[in-house]
C-alpha cells in the first residue's frame, strides 16, 4: 500500500495530560482508523529538565483507558523503533551533521548577549528582528578565530530565500516570507538536539504522511518544510507530509484554554466519572462537527464519518456544560449491567462514605436503574445511593431547614401511619400513602413528601422518592421517620 495513510501523535512527557492534547490524539487517531491507516505514538522526551517518567507513564495509561489505541510506538514496538527520542540520539546527530556537511546548516558563533543586542537594534530601526544572518558565510578563518577565542556554536539551519508555501488541509493555501522565517537553531552548543530538528526528522523516518497538531505549532511548519526538502536531497525523506493545524480551544472569557487550567486537565474529568466514550463524543466536536443535528454519537460512529478536510479553522470554545450533558446521553446509552459496573469505583473507599460491610449489592442493583436515567457523570452515584448504605441518612442542614416547616411533624406522623399500612411490594402504594397524607394536612404530593424525603434521605432532591423507600424497605424507612420526629420535638 503505496499510499497508506500514516499519523503521529507526538506528546512531550510534561506534566498532566490535558483536553487539548486529547483532541489532537483523537483527530488522528479517527483519521488513521478510518482510513485503515497507521497510528504512530511517539513520545518526544528530548528535554530532559522538564521530562518525566511520571507523565510518560499517564500519558500511556490516559490513551489506554481513551481507547485511543497505538500501531507502531512505546511497548508495542514497530518498524521504526525505538519511538522515545531519549533513545534516538545517534540517529539526530548523524542527520544534523549531514546538514552541515551538505551546507544545509551551519555553526553560528553568536552569543546570547550579541543576539540580543542586534535584535534590540533592528527591532529599533524598524528590520525584522529574527536572525540576522551574521554567521551565515562565514570564512575558515572567521571561523577558526572564533574557536580560538573559545567561542561555543548551535547548528542553525539555512532558509530558503524565497516564500514557503503549503496548504494546510484544515486552512487552506498559506505562505510564509522570508522575513518571518529567519535562520533557526537545530543543535544547542552542548550537542543537544532541540524539537526543531528531531520532530521532522522523525516524521520523515516514520514515513509520516500526515501531520495533524495543534495551531500553535503553525509558525513551525514553514521551518520543517524547508528542512524535509534538504532531507529529501539528501536522501533522508521520501516526501513532504501534508500538514493540518487544529483550531484553538478557547476557555472561560474567551482565552485560549492553556495547559494550566484546572478545566484542561484530563485526569479531572476522569475522576469526575466521565466515560471515555461521552469524553471523545464531547472533544471530537472542537473543531468538528458530526451532523448538523446530532452532537451525540459513539466513538464507531464518529470514525465512520471523520474526515481532516471537514475540521473548521475556527476556534472552538470549550464548553463543560455541553460535555457533562453528552456524558449524561452516553451513560443512558450504557446497558444496566455496564452502567453497574461503570458505577463500581465511586461505591467504594475512598469515594463512599459507608462501610464495606454496610454496602448492599441487591439494593444497588435496584435502584441502580432509577439512578441511570438522572447522572452526568458517575461520579455523582455516591450521594445519590448514599441512603442505603449509610447507616444513618447524611445530615445535611440545608436541606432539614428547606424541608422541615410548620407543621411538618404532623404531616410525617400521618404518612408513617399510612406508610405503615401500605403494600411495601408496590411504590404506587407508598406513593398513595404519602398523597393521602398530604390531603389531609392540604398538601399537594410535592410539598407533603419533600419532609419524607428528608427525613429518609437526607436530602431534599435525589432518586424517585417511592422506589427509594421500597429499596430501603418498611422497616429501615419508618425508623427515620421516628428520628425525625424525634428530632423536631427536641
Ligand atoms: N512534542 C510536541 C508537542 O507536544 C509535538 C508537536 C507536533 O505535533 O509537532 O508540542
Ligand atoms: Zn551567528
Amino acid at each position: 500500500m503505496a499510499n497508506a495513510i500514516r499519523v503521529r501523535f507526538c506528546p512531550s512527557p510534561t506534566g498532566n495530560p490535558h483536553v487539548g492534547l486529547v483532541r489532537t490524539a483523537l483527530f488522528n487517531w479517527a483519521f488513521a482508523r478510518h482510513n485503515q491507516g497507521t497510528m504512530v505514538f511517539r513520545i518526544e522526551d528530548t528535554d530532559a529538565a522538564r521530562d518525566s517518567e511520571e507523565s510518560y507513564e499517564q500519558l500511556l495509561d490516559s490513551l489506554r483507558w481513551l481507547g485511543l489505541d497505538w500501531d507502531e510506538g512505546p511497548e508495542t514496538g514497530g518498524p521504526h523503533a525505538p519511538y522515545r527520542q531519549s533513545q534516538r540520539m545517534d540517529i539526530y546527530k548523524d542527520v544534523a551533521d549531514k546538514l552541515l556537511a551538505g551546507g544545509y546548516a551551519y555553526r553560528c558563533y553568536c552569543t546570547a548577549t550579541e543576539l540580543d543586542e542586534r535584535r534590540e537594534a533592528a527591532r529599533a530601526a524598524g528590520r525584522p528582528s529574527g536572525y540576522d544572518g551574521t554567521c551565515r558565510d562565514l570564512t575558515d578563518e572567521q571561523k577558526a578565530a572564533y574557536e580560538a577565542e573559545g567561542r561555543e556554536a548551535i547548528v542553525r539551519f539555512r532558509m530558503p530565500d524565497e516564500p514557503i508555501t503549503f496548504t494546510d488541509v484544515v486552512r487552506g493555501e498559506l505562505t510564509f516570507t522570508p522575513d518571518n522565517v529567519p535562520d533557526y537553531g537545530i543543535v544547542r552548543a552542548n550537542g543537544a538536539p532541540l524539537y526543531t530538528l528531531v520532530n521532522p526528522v522523525d516524521d520523515a523516518l516514520m514515513e509520516i504522511t500526515h501531520v495533524l497538531r495543534g495551531e500553535d505549532l503553525l509558525s513551525s511548519t514553514p521551518r520543517q518544510i524547508a528542512l524535509y526538502k534538504a532531507l529529501i536531497e539528501l536522501g533522508v525523506a521520501k516526501d513532504v507530509p501534508v500538514f493540518g493545524h487544529l483550531p484553538y480551544v478557547m476557555g472561560e472569557g474567551n482565552k485560549k484554554l492553556s495547559k494550566r487550567d484546572p478545566q484542561a486537565s484530563l485526569n479531572i474529568y476522569r475522576e469526575r466519572g466521565f466515560l471515555p466514550e461521552g469524553l471523545l463524543n464531547y472533544l471530537s466536536l472542537l473543531g468538528w462537527s458530526f451532523s448538523a443535528d446530532q452532537d451525540v454519537f459513539t466513538i464507531p460512529e464518529m470514525v465512520a464519518k471523520f474526515d481532516i478536510a471537514d475540521v473548521n479553522a475556527n476556534p472552538a470554545r470549550f464548553d463543560l456544560k455541553k460535555a457533562e450533558s453528552i456524558n449524561g446521553d452516553h451513560i443512558r446509552m450504557l446497558d444496566v449491567k455496564a452502567f453497574t459496573e461503570a458505577c463500581e469505583p465511586w461505591l467504594r473507599a475512598p469515594h463512599a462514605p459507608w462501610a464495606p460491610e454496610d454496602f448492599d449489592r441487591a439494593a444497588w442493583e435496584a435502584i441502580a436503574p432509577h439512578a441511570q436515567t438522572r447522572l452526568t457523570v458517575l461520579s455523582e452515584i455516591t450521594a445519590n445511593v448514599d441512603f442505603l448504605f449509610l447507616k444513618e441518612p447524611v445530615q445535611d442542614e440545608a436541606s432539614w431547614q428547606k424541608a422541615m416547616k410548620e407543621g411538618s411533624d404532623a404531616l410525617l406522623r400521618t404518612a408513617r401511619a399510612k406508610l405503615e399500612a401500605a403494600d411495601w411490594t408496590s411504590p404506587e402504594s407508598l406513593k398513595n400513602a404519602v398523597l393521602a397524607a398530604g390531603e389531609e394536612h392540604g398538601l399537594k404530593l410535592g410539598k407533603a413528601q419533600a419532609p419524607v424525603r428528608v427525613a429518609v434521605t437526607g436530602r431534599t432532591v435525589g432518586l424517585p422518592l417511592f422506589e427509594s423507600l421500597e429499596i430501603l424497605g418498611k422497616e429501615r424507612t419508618l425508623a427515620r421517620i421516628d428520628a425525625a420526629l424525634a428530632k423536631l420535638a427536641s
